[in-house]
């Protein structure tokens, strides 16, 4: 695998404290905020690296006095979100209840996923086990960075566990992975409760001002049109896959046609090509076609 050097995408300033660090590995952004003496980081990062240079810019950009990390987010379950979460010791660390208290199953393969990637980048590293947060997230947990406000919101729908970050005086949503490549849904879960989100974050978008979205991985995205035609790629997306099922339906197309057709009418809805990460397609077409054979009434 090559390496591409990682690098602070937004080194944070007093004016704009938001600090990104983007990965060489899918696009990924470890993410943090500072105010005052206390700093938080989100999703902290893949490889140690990153996760260090995350937590230096933090503590040290805009202050001749170092900071301390107060927080920490974990937004979701999986394995690459989950990386790094210990290495704040005395960090109040937040995640949604969902994510907390998955099973033993499941836990397990999150924990081996991780392991094939410290394996993938050649890592040695010491012992490691699964979040274990100070405080969990029902439907909202605020909290408070310095002077910032801000509050994790849980919104279900790419997995059962996600959850997002608003941070109202910045205007900035970060999403996880919502709106990581927009026009290509990420959903791992459920097309249904993932639409929903899409149109929660729309409201908010609306209603409560946001101007920036910082997706886990791939671009941020910035001023309200721009946030909002993102938003409204992915519903098209979805309202297109479910008119070419629902058309194959009443055709009698076996499960393979009808998801093939839902593959070709959700790329349909995009001017972008993603490339290799339109592999994404064929997961959430039959995704969405699951969830309407288990509806349909021939
Ligand atoms: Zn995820």
């Amino acid at each position: 695998m090559t390496r591409a050097p990682i690098g602070l995408l937004r080194p944070g300033s007093a004016s704009d404290p938001l600090v990104v660090v983007r990965s060489d590995t899918w696009g990924y952004n470890s993410i943090g905020f500072f105010s005052k003496d206390e700093a938080c980081v989100i999703d902290p990062g893949l490889r140690p690296e990153d996760i260090d240079l995350l937590a230096s810019a933090v503590m040290t950009r805009a202050t001749t006095t170092p900071r301390r990390i107060s927080h920490v987010v974990v937004t979701h379950a999986h394995h690459d979100h989950i990386r790094g979460w210990d290495a704040f010791p005395g960090a109040e660390v937040l995640m949604p209840r969902v994510g907390a208290e998955k099973e033993a199953g499941p836990v397990a393969r999150i924990l081996d996923a991780k392991r094939k990637l410290d394996e993938r980048f050649a890592l040695d590293l010491p012992a490691f086990s699964f979040p274990a947060p100070t405080d969990v997230c029902d439907e909202r947990l605020a909290f408070r960075v310095g002077d910032l406000e801000a509050e994790v919101r849980f919104v279900p729908g790419h997995s059962n566990c996600t959850s997002v970050v608003w941070i109202p005086a910045l205007r900035t949503l970060c999403t996880a992975d919502y709106l990581v490549s927009p026009g290509l849904p990420y959903c791992r879960w459920e097309p249904a409760p993932f639409e929903t989100a899409i149109a929660t974050m729309r409201r908010w978008t609306v209603d409560e001002g946001i101007e920036r979205i910082v997706p886990a991985h791939h671009d941020l995205i910035e001023g309200q049109a721009n946030i909002l035609n993102a938003l409204d790629a992915e519903s098209r997306y979805f309202v297109a896959m479910r008119a070419a099922v629902r058309d194959g339906l009443e055709r009698g197309d076996d499960e393979r046609h009808l998801c093939r057709s839902a593959i070709a009418a959700g790329a349909a809805t995009r001017s972008q090509d993603y490339g290799v990460r339109a592999h994404q397609d064929r997961d959430n077409a039959r995704r969405v076609v699951l969830e309407m054979l288990a509806t349909f009434d021939a």
